[in-house]
């Protein structure tokens, strides 16, 4: 059976990661986290110093950038995928809180998304991928076989991440999640390079009100109706 690319779009905390691993285990696919390549850019920033007053010296990130090195490595004892940055693991530390304040600092830039979509786009070739994040169906797999897009309600979201990062120690209030949660759909959605827009041919998922087994459910089937178009092809 033909080794198809999903791509999965949508805002932030819907529920997209759940879905991609989900989807991946089930397809014995490899599941590949775009969002956690911004988020490696945006731990350099902070951890070199380019970051002051809450303002990124962007020259200067663009003249370190082709030296900084992202990728992936699987875990055997957690049997999971997890983010490297210049030769560190760093899973863990991309999503505490201030990687989450200081990534849409770096992810409207064109210079970063050039970089990023690259490695994204070779790491993806001859499928039998799954891949999350804002632009996979738009930019970065505009010929992806299937495309969701997801969404919930913002109380929903907001809610799943306050829980998400409060089972990961972090001291952090509901009202600094939400704050957080929509200063980055804003600035997903209105930046210049890449926004964050549903492609016309994306396959719709609001989960407000369905469980993680349902939503699966309804995913598969999309694929399952994809991968059979594509094999009878
Ligand atoms: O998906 P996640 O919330 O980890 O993504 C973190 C941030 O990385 C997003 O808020 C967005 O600014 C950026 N991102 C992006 N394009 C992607 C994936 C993530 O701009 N494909």
């Amino acid at each position: 059976m033909k080794r198809i690319t999903i791509a999965i779009d949508g805002f932030s905390s819907c529920g997209k990661s759940t879905l991609a691993k989900q989807l991946a285990h089930h397809l014995h696919y490899t599941y590949i986290d775009s969002g956690a390549m911004y988020r490696a850019i945006a731990l350099y920033v902070i951890e070199n110093g380019l970051v002051k007053d809450g303002k990124l010296d962007k020259a200067d990130l663009i003249r370190v950038l082709p030296g900084i090195h992202i990728g992936f490595k699987h875990d055997d004892a957690t049997q999971r995928s997890e983010t490297w940055l210049d030769g560190r693991n760093v899973e863990h530390r991309i999503r505490e809180m201030d990687v989450n304040h200081h990534v849409t600092l770096v992810s409207p830039i064109p210079e970063v998304r050039a970089k990023l979509v690259q490695l994204q786009q070779e790491m993806g070739q001859g499928g039998g991928v799954v891949m999350d994040g804002r632009d996979i169906g738009t930019v970065v797999f505009p010929k992806a076989e299937v495309k969701f897009f997801m969404t919930a309600s913002p109380e929903v979201r907001a809610q799943r991440r306050y829980l998400e990062l409060k089972g990961r120690g972090a001291d952090i209030t509901m009202e600094e999640v939400v704050s957080n949660t929509a200063r980055r759909d804003l600035d997903d959605t209105t930046r210049a390079a890449d926004p964050l827009v549903e492609a016309p041919d994306a396959f719709v998922i609001d989960n407000t009100h369905l469980t993680s087994s349902e939503q699966f459910d309804l995913a598969l089937g999309e694929v399952v109706r994809t991968i059979g178009v594509v094999s009878e092809a």
